[in-house]
């Protein structure tokens, strides 16, 4: 459903109160309450809700520029278009596992959406301890349909090649280009990190293989268009509960290398491993085991009976491409990994550790991983030597 386009204009609590009205069927009289309860860096998130009877509704609208280091600059407004696209388009593939959307609203840029407020940000449930014992199982199956089929194993080339123009997102891939893959590498002020982290970052920036390493999976993610990827999928785009999975917030979709949706997502959860121990640290090594171990299944079984015709009974070349996926998904989960740490935008995970010590420890840990991962990924050829990896730095 669209809306009738009017001119851009920032919505406010009133604005959002009136736009939900016309477009949900809320009973008759309902007094709506409205809350901004976006993070305020790049969107407004709206929740609008009939607290009599429980029904709402998000709006998420784009802001048409970013906030970053106490600085604004231009942004464009067509990542709420995307963001509504990629939601329906990943729902075709993945049902059930990401949030409905209503409306949307391209003047606007506006997504209207569930309202998912009875589940919780995966990153802040997992900070807290949470077990999420359906997360690996959803995200895998997630990561293995959507990637798959939106990937040339499973469309037409024309079709592929028109949703890749269609979610042409250069103005976000940029932000990702810098803040992922060159500015943690370089001596550049967008980085922030630990003045007890000067050496350890000065090695990564004297590192020349490293630096090699991050140059290519840089040039990988600027050009090789294999499928339409969620493009932020960390721990802080998934709602969860012990029985839901929703992965929200795809404003960053663009055809890309399919390792670094899978990356992103395992570099967060090697986060939640590096904080954790004993018991509750097994439970995110299994959580990372099964996650590669469910997208490889289902994308091996989609690409068998799925496929398209080319690529019918090429088990070899099927083999090959998933090792290719691995092998860059272990690279981009090290890039995640450094620039969550030393980069511009860091994680609760790490940050939130009050025992300074420990924080600076852990920190490090991190870094090394990453490191660990971008260079050795040739050689790391098995989830389970991945685990055994973090088992080693552990
Ligand atoms: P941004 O792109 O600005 O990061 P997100 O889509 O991640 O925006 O949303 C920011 C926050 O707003 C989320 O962390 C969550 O708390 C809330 N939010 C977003 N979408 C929903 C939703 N569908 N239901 C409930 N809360 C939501
Ligand atoms: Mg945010
Ligand atoms: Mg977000
Ligand atoms: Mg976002």
């Amino acid at each position: 459903m669209t809306i009738a386009s009017k001119q851009y204009e920032a919505l406010t609590e009133e604005k959002a109160i009136a736009l939900a009205q016309s477009l949900y069927p809320f009973p008759e009289g309902a007094e709506l309450v409205c809350r901004e309860i976006g993070d305020g860096n790049l969107n407004y998130v709206f929740q609008i809700k009939d607290p009599k009877s429980g029904k709402g509704l998000i709006i998420k609208q784009a802001l048409p520029y970013a906030k970053v280091v106490g600085e604004s600059w231009p942004l464009t407004l067509k990542r709420a278009t995307i963001e509504a696209n990629a939601l329906q388009k990943h729902s075709e593939f993945a049902p059930g596992l990401v949030p409905a959307v209503y409306a949307m609203d391209e003047e606007l840029a506006i997504t209207v959406m569930e309202d998912l407020s009875h589940l919780t940000i995966a990153r802040e449930g997992l900070i807290q301890g949470a077990a999420y014992p359906k997360l690996s199982e959803d995200i895998g199956e997630y990561l293995g349909r959507t990637l798959f089929h939106t990937s040339d194993f499973a469309l037409h080339p024309f079709e592929k090649k028109r949703l890749a123009v269609e979610y042409s997102n250069p103005e976000l891939c940029k932000i990702t280009e810098d803040l992922i893959f060159t500015d943690p590498f370089f001596n550049n002020d967008t980085n922030d990190y630990e003045p007890e982290l000067q050496a350890t970052v000065e090695a990564i920036w004297n590192n020349g293989p490293l630096k090699l390493e991050a140059a290519k999976l840089k040039f990988s993610f600027l050009t090789e268009a294999e499928a339409l990827l969620h493009g932020d999928l960390h721990t802080g785009s998934i709602f969860a509960s012990e029985s839901e999975t929703k992965v929200i917030d795809p404003e960053f979709a663009f055809y890309g290398p399919i390792g670094f949706d899978v990356g992103l997502f395992l570099a967060n959860l090697i986060v939640q491993s590096i904080t954790r121990s004993g018991e509750e640290r097994q439970v995110i090594v299994n959580h990372i085991e099964r996650t590669w171990e469910v997208f490889s299944t289902r994308f091996s079984e989609l690409w068998d009976r799925e496929g398209i015709e080319a690529y019918k009974d090429t088990a070899d070349y099927k083999e090959f491409i998933l090792e290719k996926i691995f092998r860059d998904t272990l690279g981009f989960a090290g890039c995640e990994l450094i620039r969550r740490t030393i980069g511009l935008a860091h994680v609760k995970d790490l940050d939130s550790i009050e025992d300074k010590n420990l924080r600076i420890r852990l920190k490090k840990k991190a870094l090394q991983t990453g490191q660990t991962l971008i260079l050795k990924r040739s050689e790391l050829t098995t989830i389970s030597a991945v685990s055994g990896l973090l088992e080693e730095l552990k």
